[in-house]
């Protein structure tokens, strides 16, 4: 299969560089950092594994979409804030029979890959994985864990279980699911405790739990975005999102999240697509969100400097 992966940072080479071990995958990794491609073209993909260096040299990396060509399946792996912006600007990719499979964070990126790409080739999912970029051609893969994919109208078909097919050959554990958006919503939940609270206060995420002050805004942004979920009638996976989000919390206790690391490296963040995004909807759905407003401005203050 010929995979392109869209935005090759931490999470697009840890798939790329996975898929790229089954022989009769051609993976391109497709980003605008040039001096990270320049790198993966030169000595590949080196990924620091359970405390090894694995090397990855059977892919190539292209800055330019048209370089690639059309590919079978095209993995969107870019911030979901430029979502938009590089499936348009690698549109090049996309032939009439390209899927696209979308496994970031937050809410819109399945709408912003149908707008460009039109409906029906666009399949979604979440990844448990983590991983840190650690310079050009580098980066950690800091945890494992599921893939898991779907079909937006939750059918399982041929080209869902190909997918998942060569996932798992590449050693990557998949599963399907029949309520994808479901599962995008059980994730943004998460995210929208977690993250901006997390960007504000620069505490690991175990930490939240032990200020009954900042405790008290994850459970109320987590509430503000559960009440939206229920009235887009989305099914959820945990009847009680607040505690799920706090199993999260304790989990991941030592972690610092995307969004503080993303803070403390002065790049920009994904709050548009989490809390941004309830602000946006409840706005629509005529449901209150003060508590994700003001987390979502004190983030958007924080970015600016
Ligand atoms: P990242 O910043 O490491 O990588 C994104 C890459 O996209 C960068 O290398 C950037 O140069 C590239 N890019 C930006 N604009 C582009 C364009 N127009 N065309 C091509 N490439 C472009 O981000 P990441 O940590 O890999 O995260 C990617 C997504 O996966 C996010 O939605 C994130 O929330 C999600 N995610 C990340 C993790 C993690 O542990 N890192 C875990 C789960 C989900």
């Amino acid at each position: 299969m010929k995979i392109a992966i869209i935005g090759a940072g931490a999470m697009g080479c840890l798939y790329g560089a996975k898929l790229s071990e089954v022989p009769s995958n051609e993976v391109i990794l497709i980003d605008v950092w040039k001096e990270h491609i320049d790198a993966v073209n030169e000595k590949g993909v080196t990924m620091e594994e359970n405390g090894e260096l694995l090397h990855y040299t059977n892919l190539k990396g292209v800055t330019d979409a048209k370089l690639a060509g059309p590919c079978d399946l095209a993995i969107v792996f870019v911030k979901s804030t430029l979502t938009g912006t590089a499936v348009r600007e690698n549109k090049a990719v996309f032939g009439p029979g390209t899927i696209a499979l979308t496994l970031q964070n937050g809410l819109g990126n399945i709408d912003l890959i149908r707008a460009e790409i039109g409906d029906g080739a666009v399949l979604a999912g979440t990844t448990a994985h983590g991983a840190t970029m650690l310079g050009p051609g580098r980066m950690r893969h800091a945890g494992s864990g599921r893939t898991i994919i779907g079909e937006l109208d939750g059918k399982r078909t041929e080209r869902l279980e190909t997918i998942a097919k060569i996932f798992r050959d590449a050693g990557l554990e998949t599963e399907l699911s029949d309520n994808v958006l479901g599962l995008v919503w059980d994730k943004l939940l998460v995210n929208v405790g977690i993250n901006a609270l997390t960007g504000i206060t620069k505490l690991p995420n175990g930490e939240l739990l032990n200020h009954p002050e900042i405790e008290e805004l994850l459970e109320a942004a987590v509430r503000e975005a559960h009440a939206i979920a229920k009235a887009k009638g989305i099914k959820l996976g945990y009847e009680d999102p607040v505690r799920h989000t706090k199993d999260v919390c304790r989990a991941t206790a030592a972690n610092r999240s995307s969004m503080l690391q993303d803070i403390l490296n002065r790049r920009q963040t994904e709050i548009d697509m989490i809390n941004g995004a309830i602000v946006r909807e409840g706005a629509a759905a005529g449901i209150d969100t003060p508590v994700n407003r003001a987390l979502t401005n004190l983030i958007k203050f924080l970015q600016k400097a």
